[in-house]
């Protein structure tokens, strides 16, 4: 490439076909238009459509288009970190989604923050065209977050972002296997600016987030950025003691002053059920912690890359 590029758009891919097409025609109609240099780093998230063949006849003729494969479907998260990680923009990276429900068309609105010395400028969503359910589940998520978490994430931002190349290079160095890359991106710190935007829909094609991956997010978001939880264990295992003597004192009492025997069947039941309970999920909520420490003491590499295309060369 002649001259340095300047923003490298980074987005993972997984199943797209049926969006490609489009994708690639509003990529092509940006860099046109733009004043800037740009090139494309899309990664394959072990497809098993079309997307991969897709991607490497692209890479092969247009070397604006960097393609890289990984070796099996490892999860967006990490896919994006994949990408991430071979960026060679001397400026900014801006993070999509493949789908077209972030408007490629908005570097050119964000790109003036970097220039006006911001590390990091997110994408507020101000109206999502999604169902009410998922409106539902992402509200309430990101205010647990909010409450839970040790930093100030902010609400209703996603991944859809443009970096500056040193805090992109700060994420890639951070070797956390359960990666929440909003929160990473958080972390690092700098100057942070949200722009509101209107998710669009889905240009085409099912969300390749199922109920079961949004979880697992949803998780890592609450667990990889709190102590919180742990520390709420401790409160209630507290106040449980301090109500469980409070008991005893007025049972006892009232026992010597009426010489009743205490009822309460159904409260014992209750209690035994209630505190049952309560174990167990303060169990979990350990466990969710201590499988984190699990998998991160492997340390296995984060995901494999089993070729790239790069300056329309292919390399293994
Ligand atoms: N994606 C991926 N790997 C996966 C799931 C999704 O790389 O295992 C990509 C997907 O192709 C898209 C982006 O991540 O570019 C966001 O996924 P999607 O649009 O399905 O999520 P939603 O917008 O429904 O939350
Ligand atoms: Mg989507």
């Amino acid at each position: 490439m002649d001259n340095p590029v300047q923003i490298n758009i980074v987005i993972p891919l997984y199943n797209e076909e049926k969006v490609f097409a489009a994708l690639q025609q509003r990529l092509t109609e940006l860099m046109r238009n733009s004043k800037l240099n740009i090139t494309v780093i899309m990664i394959d998230d072990g497809s098993s459509d079309n997307t991969a063949q897709l991607m490497e006849n692209l890479s092969l003729q247009d070397k604006r288009f960097t393609s890289v494969f990984l070796s099996r479907n490892f999860g967006h998260q990490l896919a994006l970190s994949a990408g991430l990680s071979v960026v060679d923009a001397t400026e900014a990276i801006f993070v999509i989604d493949g789908d077209l429900q972030d408007p490629p068309e908005l570097l050119e609105d964000f790109y003036p923050y970097i220039k006006d010395g911001y590390d990091v400028v997110y994408a507020v969503r101000e109206k999502r065209k999604e169902s009410f359910f998922k409106k539902l589940a992402y509200s309430t998520f990101y205010k647990i977050l909010k409450r839970v978490s040790n930093i100030d994430i902010p609400l209703d931002s996603g991944d859809f972002s443009l970096i500056s190349r040193r805090v992109v290079d700060e994420i890639v160095k951070m070797k956390e296997e359960s990666r929440f890359i909003r929160g990473m991106r958080t972390w690092v710190g700098y100057k942070q600016i949200g722009v509101a935007y209107e998710r669009q829909s889905r240009h085409s094609g099912d969300s390749k987030y199922p109920l079961s991956k949004l979880l697992k997010l949803a998780f890592d978001g609450i667990f990889n950025f709190s102590e919180l939880p742990i520390r709420f264990i401790s409160y209630v295992g507290l106040l449980t003691i301090l109500i469980s003597i409070s008991y005893l004192i007025f049972a006892l009492l009232k026992m010597g002053f009426t010489g009743d025997v205490p009822e309460g069947f159904i409260a014992t039941i209750f209690m035994v059920t209630l505190f049952g309970g309560i174990q167990l999920l303060s169990l979990g909520i350990i466990g969710e912690y201590i499988l984190r420490i699990f998998f991160q003491v492997k340390e296995r590499p984060l995901f494999i890359i089993k070729k790239r295309i790069y300056n329309e060369q292919v390399i293994l």
